[in-house]
């Protein structure tokens, strides 16, 4: 087999659910985000997963992924829509007891006359200015809306991962400002915001990445490997060039295995002559252009040819291999290819 296997630990992610509950009061409930297909790991496993560890509610950014979810875990467990309300939402947001988070007047008008009665959650932008209902649209027609009986106030903290910012603060206040006193539940946090403590929890916290073993959450547990098998080996001599446009130039003979994926596979060409691939402790440094299937790597150090190395696991985390390509790790795992063999891993076969 020449496809890439692609390790999924659930009970990591389960583990990480966890502590990431733990790091709030018991009163505090814990979400899992679980948009983009579970960050790329497979968005049915997951959550059935995190369903059976306890999270009975989930937070997707559409609609359809919401509908594929609903597919996944069946009745029960709350699905909240991040993107509200569209046009054309309505069919799937009533049949499959979606619950969406609306941000605009259009989209509160949208819900309350197509679904009366039907549950929803009110999204206010307190600083990000990416998605939410305005402070001034929300006074307008906050009284309105509070009679329809919202079961979520929600806002999102544009720099949650940078505990320093004032930015938070100025976030939080404005929250507070906005929903203090209306006895409706709150959430203000995604993963960062759980690590900021406890001001910032309210009733509701939705982690993503964490639950996926990703930064800010640095205690997090492991909860990927990605194993590539070595298709072919050669010496390459002082001199000679590997790959396309002669990206790189052996100084000396050297030992070069090539290996099966490339930036067709979310190995991105950011990563050509600088990101390393591992055979077990051993780093083993990326050589010239990556390719669209394939990757030249320097195995002149190793003792023998191994059957496959390694891009992710215990000696690289996603965030690793994202400081490498210049950007983070929420993109190396969104970006992993549908070509890998997926092999999920869990205690609870289920
Ligand atoms: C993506 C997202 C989250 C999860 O964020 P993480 O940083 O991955 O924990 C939570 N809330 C909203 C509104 C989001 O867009």
């Amino acid at each position: 087999m020449a496809s890439g296997i692609l390790s999924i630990d659930l009970d990591a992610i389960c583990a990480n659910w966890r502590a990431l509950d733990r790091a709030s009061a018991a009163t505090v409930q814990t979400a899992a985000v679980v948009k983009a297909d579970a960050y790329g790991l497979g968005v049915a496993r997951v959550a059935r997963a995190l369903a059976q560890a306890g999270a009975r509610r989930f937070f997707v950014a559409l609609a359809e992924e919401g509908a594929t979810l609903r597919q996944a875990l069946g009745p029960g467990p709350e699905i909240c829509v991040l993107s509200g309300h569209m046009a054309g939402d309505t069919d799937m947001i009533g049949d499959l007891d979606l619950v969406p988070m609306l941000n605009s007047l259009d989209q509160i008008t949208r819900h309350l006359e197509a679904l009366p009665g039907h549950a929803f959650g009110i999204q206010l932008d307190t600083g990000m200015n990416r998605l939410g209902m305005e402070p001034d649209d929300w006074a307008a027609v906050a009284a309105i809306v509070l009679e329809a009986g919202p079961q979520l106030l929600m806002s999102h903290l544009a720099c949650a991962d940078m505990p320093d910012a004032a930015q938070n603060a100025a976030q939080l206040a404005t929250f507070r400002a906005l929903t203090d006193g209306l006895g409706i539940p709150r959430s203000l946090s995604a993963t960062g915001g759980i690590l900021l403590g406890p001001d910032y929890h309210f009733d509701l916290t939705r982690p993503g990445i964490g639950l996926y073993g990703g930064l800010p959450f640095a205690n997090a547990q492991r909860a990927v490997s990605l194993s590539l098998p070595v298709i072919q080996t050669r010496m390459v001599e002082a001199g000679e060039y590997v790959g396309y446009a002669m990206g790189w130039q052996a100084q000396a003979s050297t030992h070069v295995a090539t290996v099966a994926a490339g930036y067709a596979d979310g190995l991105g060409r950011a990563l050509s002559n600088k990101g390393r691939l591992w055979s077990g402790d051993v780093p083993c440094p990326i050589l010239g252009r990556v390719s669209m299937d394939m990757i030249a790597v320097d195995i002149t150090h190793l003792e023998g040819v191994p059957a496959a190395l390694d891009v992710l696991g215990a000696q690289q985390s996603p965030d690793d291999l994202a400081e490498a390509a210049g950007t983070i790790g929420y993109e190396v795992l969104t970006s992993l290819g549908a070509r890998y063999a997926r092999r999920y891993q869990s205690g609870a076969r289920g």
